[in-house]
């Protein structure tokens, strides 16, 4: 297991060097990049037909199918998959890694949103493990007060970070680094949300969850399916429920 080396993520503006987690850089030198052609003039109409489906799907809550029809999701693919990107699949975004089908964010979301806390006071801080292309970020960014969003790929987090940068979501923080030690320095989080599954839920994870919080994570249970858990923080102890079936990339430990 590779060690961590110093983190250099930091909360914007605890530093000078808040480059890492900064979410939105200067535009002036980083002009944004035309729309692709064939689906960015009228992907509203099609973000419109992937929300429609999504509520056919199960998915009910309004906050949920309005930021899914919100976020560009076309912005965050190749462009060679562009045509592919309103479409309920997986597709790759590198580094052997997918983002997720539209429907699996879209039901991870709609459960945090199910978060004790998040139901009395809206959602505050969410932690994401798993920033890949950056498109559950902007997703969550619509849907709670701050984002906190970790990448173990240097690449992938360089990556959302330009994919980012267009969309100006001043309460997205990129971080990078091994998300199955979380983020202290953001805890504790109302909704901790991962993209990777693994074996067992870390620690760190339980310990920076805020008591009436909820995590939702992949994980593979006894036989090696994995699973959709969910994990209620309460103020008598941790609450889990496992759902349906899924199909997430590895939880990985260190850095690359
Ligand atoms: N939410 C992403 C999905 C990316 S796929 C999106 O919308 O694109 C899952 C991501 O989890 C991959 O990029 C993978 O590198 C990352 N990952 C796996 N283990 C990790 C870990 N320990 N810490 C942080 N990221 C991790």
């Amino acid at each position: 297991m590779q060690r961590r080396p110093g983190f250099p993520a930091r909360l914007p503006g605890s530093g000078p060097a808040a480059v890492r987690s900064t979410p939105v850089a200067p535009a002036a030198r980083n002009p944004v990049a035309a729309p692709p052609v064939g689906v960015g003039l009228d992907s509203a109409a099609v973000r419109a037909r992937m929300v429609q489906k999504l509520a056919a799907g199960g998915i009910t809550s309004a906050a949920v199918l309005q930021a899914m029809g919100t976020v560009e999701r076309h912005r965050f693919v190749d462009s060679a998959l562009v045509n592919q990107a309103y479409e309920d699949t997986s597709l790759p975004i590198g580094l052997g890694q997918t983002i997720s089908k539209p429907n699996v964010v879209a039901r991870m979301c709609e459960l945090l949103l199910g978060a004790e806390g998040a139901r009395t006071g809206g959602l505050g801080r969410v932690l994401e493990i798993g920033t890949g292309c950056g498109y559950q970020a902007a997703v969550l960014s619509h849907l709670a007060r701050e984002v906190y969003t970790l990448e173990r790929l240097r690449g992938l987090h360089d990556k959302a970070r330009n994919n980012l940068r267009p969309f100006r979501l001043a309460n997205v923080h990129l971080l990078f680094g091994d998300g199955m030690l979380g983020y202290a320095k953001g805890a504790p989080y109302a909704a901790i949300i991962a993209a990777a599954g693994g074996d067992a839920v870390p620690q760190a994870w339980c310990d920076q969850l805020a008591v009436g919080g909820r995590l939702v994570a992949p994980m593979a249970l006894a036989g090696g399916q994995q699973m959709l858990l969910v994990i209620d923080k309460t103020p008598h102890g941790l609450k889990q429920s496992v759902l349906e079936p899924v199909h997430f990339v590895p939880l990985k430990s260190g850095i690359a």
